[in-house]
């Protein structure tokens, strides 16, 4: 038996105060049911409300908080009411990415089960492809730094070679793992390299880190293209890797394609650290209604305890992660369980007991 993992717990705003408590109770149950001691809980503010009362998003203590975590598990922050002076909102979960080089945000576009996506033909309820978003620079390296007068403003986009070799890296490595469990092995570079010099430069750093390997194959799509290609055969893919922009508006296509903002999990991974939350924000239009769909939290749980694993080197944890995600699908994959977003009536409460139940199920 390991020690009790250290976990800092960041509910954020909106939703996110909603969805963490279920979440965090499924990741203890299925650390216990794989024999796990119960991981120490580090509860840490940040985010709208936090900038509210205190006049900092993001306060130095749950930087430290995070520093010192195992692992962090973050659910949605922002209010588009808080506001700074120069007009932006609250952006604590990115500059968190910035401050703990959380460079591959890890987007999976997987279909859960019974969960029904928008598209007609049967292969996309069986998608399995995963995003890698570039988390540090690109066009967010202009946050806090653009210009702004009377007649224009502008933001300048960053892209480099220690930034793109280690995010094309990562998916090269990803697509290698992949591919010992089936998977073609193949990494689409997704750019603009035939308008902009930051992504010509983008795809020569991407060929020069496919050299590294020979076992996996590549594919090139420019960003409009791919945006087309993910809704007409998004089948086609396997990991595709793409600036810090283009991930940001694809992710949010991914989410989409698997029945939701609610059923899209994320990470954001860097070398000593990651946060794990779903794709979606805080949602204050259904906020404290009870509606929000937790589900991409719960898989996102899942998923820092499959990166925990390897971390660690500790294989109950992938059990942990294992069971969690089959908890889930286990939930769904008679139809019947419909969250809000799909036009259904579970929320929070039902689509936690139900997965909570599928998970005790799992014993
Ligand atoms: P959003 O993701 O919060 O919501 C978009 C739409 O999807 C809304 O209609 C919402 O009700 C719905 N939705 C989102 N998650 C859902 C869930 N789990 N279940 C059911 N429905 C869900 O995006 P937004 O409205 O553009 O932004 C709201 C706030 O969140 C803003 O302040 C924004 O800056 C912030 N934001 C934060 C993050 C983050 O923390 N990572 C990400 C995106 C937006």
């Amino acid at each position: 038996m390991a020690q009790p993992l250290v976990l800092a717990i960041l509910p954020g705003d909106g939703i996110g105060e909603e969805i963490t408590s279920p979440c965090v109770e499924l990741v203890q149950q299925a650390l216990a049911q794989v024999g796990e001691p119960k991981a120490v809980e580090n509860w840490l503010e940040a985010g709208a409300g936090t900038y509210t009362k205190q006049g900092n998003a993001l306060p130095v203590e749950t930087i430290a908080g995070c520093r010192s975590a195992d692992a962090i598990l973050l659910a949605a922050m922002g209010d588009p009411a808080v506001r700074y002076p120069d007009g932006t909102e609250i952006i604590p979960q990115i500059e968190l990415r910035f401050e703990l080089e959380l460079y591959a945000g890890v987007r999976p576009v997987r279909s859960v089960p019974g969960v029904k996506g928008p598209l007609a033909d049967p292969r996309g309820e069986q998608l399995d492809f995963v995003l890698i978003r570039e988390s540090t620079e690109g066009l967010f390296a202009s946050v806090g730094k653009g210009s702004r007068d009377d007649d224009q403003a502008s933001d300048t986009q960053v892209v480099t070679r220690k930034g793109t070799k280690r995010v094309c890296d990562f998916a090269f490595k990803l697509a290698q793992q992949r591919k010992k469990d089936g998977y073609v092995g193949e990494v689409t570079s997704v750019d603009k390299a035939n308008v902009f010099k930051s992504m010509a430069f983008w795809r020569d750093m991407f060929d020069e880190v496919s050299q590294g390997y020979p076992d996996i194959s590549k594919r090139y799509g420019y960003v409009d293209a791919v945006a087309m290609e993910m809704v007409r055969r998004p089948w086609i893919y396997d990991v595709m890797v793409t600036e810090n922009m283009y991930g940001d508006i694809l992710s949010d296509l991914g989410a989409g394609l698997v029945g939701g903002l609610g059923m899209a999990p994320s990470a954001d991974i860097g070398d000593d650290h990651a946060v794990f939350q779903p794709c979606h924000g805080s949602a204050p239009d259904i906020a404290g209604t009870g509606k929000a769909n937790p589900t991409a939290m719960f898989l996102s749980g899942a998923m820092m305890l499959e990166w925990l694993a390897i971390e660690k080197d500790h294989a109950p944890y992938a059990e942990a992660a294992k069971v969690l995600r089959l908890a889930v699908d286990d939930a769904f994959r008679d139809g019947k369980l419909v969250s809000t977003e799909r036009g259904g009536d579970a929320g929070v409460a039902e689509i936690s007991t139900a997965v909570r139940t599928c998970l005790t199920a799992l014993e």
